[in-house]
């Protein structure tokens, strides 16, 4: 049985959290092999390509990857191929890595630290469903030209059926396990693209006559994010409004750092690969000090050990542990409030594997 996991920390904090994460992984599944390989700016660094191939080649023989995160300053003024994020792009891409679910849970004991009052966000948990291969991200064409002297920028929000059909499945079979509602947020009262998501994900919902589906504009879906988050169960969008919304969701818990995520594609010899990070950058403002969150980077393991290596019982104990560390106090710096005393990354990592032995 293949279980070499690829390891692929990336820029900023991604090492720290990532290195977080795989002990974790280690501890909970000692009998995995995870291999660390270069990627990003980490790579560019050294000469070599953002996705070098020593690199892609342990990807492909992997049953998932566990990444950090890519993207440094210096280096956001190259040609896009030239940068650390076109790694991610290749990886999306080339594995066909359509579906990101990122789950929006706060931990008892975290209401604190959310913007919001404690009221609103208790006991949330709900679960974005992104689509992460098409859109506006992806469409060509994708440039910036001359037109009569004049510089013109120019973005394709293109889908196509056949995307936002298996998309919208992914979001109804969740929602089958939770509480049966999916709200599908588009701009349809400007877009053509959101006019064949509403239609196509209103055909799919037919097929699903256990699932309560809703449409939302995303102009509203931003609102009530934050005016009533728990009336949301499973949201269904498109690339870059679910990247935009996942963002305000993750705030809602506290901190971006707590939001793990999946991007998945079809599945290889019968089990689902997967791409597992936190929904968050390389923060170069913190790296290196040693005072990242590692819980999303350590609830993406979780995903990948329930998802690509179908053991939920590992899954859960992971869960269990970050929560159990959380409830007795753990907290780095993102999550402290009045006085409260801050963890480093190291320190918070220790707390999650005492709860895990413990
Ligand atoms: P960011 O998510 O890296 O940081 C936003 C803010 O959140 C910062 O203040 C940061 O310190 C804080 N933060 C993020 N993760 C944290 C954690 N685990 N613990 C504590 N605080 C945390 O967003 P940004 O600053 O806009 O982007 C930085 C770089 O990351 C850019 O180069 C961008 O392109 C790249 N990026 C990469 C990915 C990815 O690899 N998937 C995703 C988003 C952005």
């Amino acid at each position: 049985m293949n279980n070499t996991v690829a390891v692929l920390p990336g820029d900023g904090i991604g090492p720290e959290v990532t290195r977080a994460a795989a002990r974790v992984l280690s501890a909970v599944r000692p009998d995995l092999e995870c291999v660390e390989a270069l990627v990003g700016a980490a790579a560019l660094s050294k000469g070599l390509p953002p996705l070098p191939p020593e690199t892609r080649s342990l990807c492909d023989r992997s049953v998932a990857i566990l990444f950090g995160s890519v993207g440094l300053p210096q280096y956001d003024g190259r040609p896009l191929k030239e940068r650390p994020e076109y790694a991610l792009f290749l990886l999306r891409r080339d594995y066909e890595l359509y579906a990101n679910i990122r789950p929006v849970r706060v931990f008892s004991g975290l209401e604190q630290a959310s913007s919001l009052r404690k009221e609103l966000i208790e006991g949330l948990d709900l679960v974005v469903v992104r689509e992460l291969t098409g859109g506006i991200y992806f469409g060509k064409p994708k440039e910036i030209r001359v037109e009569e002297g004049v510089e013109v920028a120019v973005d394709t929000m293109v889908y196509r059926a056949p995307e936002i059909e298996r998309i919208a499945r992914i979001a109804f079979e969740l929602a089958r396990g939770r509480r049966r509602l999916v709200t599908s947020i588009d701009k349809q009262n400007i877009l053509e693209s959101s006019r064949l998501w509403r239609r196509v994900t209103t055909r799919i919902a037919a097929e699903y006559p256990d699932i309560r589906l809703e449409h939302l504009l995303v102009d509203n879906a931003a609102m009530q994010l934050v005016r009533e988050p728990k009336a949301f169960d499973v949201i269904l969008t498109e690339n870059m409004f679910g990247d935009i919304l996942s963002d305000e969701a993750a705030i809602l818990t506290g901190s971006i750092g707590n939001l793990p995520s999946a991007s998945l594609g079809a599945a290889r010899d019968g089990r689902q690969f997967g791409l597992y990070e936190p929904i968050s950058g390389s923060a170069p403002d913190i790296a290196g000090k040693g005072v990242a969150n590692p819980v999303a980077a350590i609830l993406s393991a979780a995903m990948l050990l329930r998802i690509s290596l179908d053991d939920e019982m590992g899954a859960s104990r992971v869960e269990d542990a970050v929560g159990t560390a959380i409830a007795a106090g753990a907290r780095t710096a993102d999550l402290v409030h009045d006085g409260e005393r801050s963890l480093s990354t190291d320190a918070f990592t220790e707390r999650v594997l005492q709860a895990l032995s413990g």
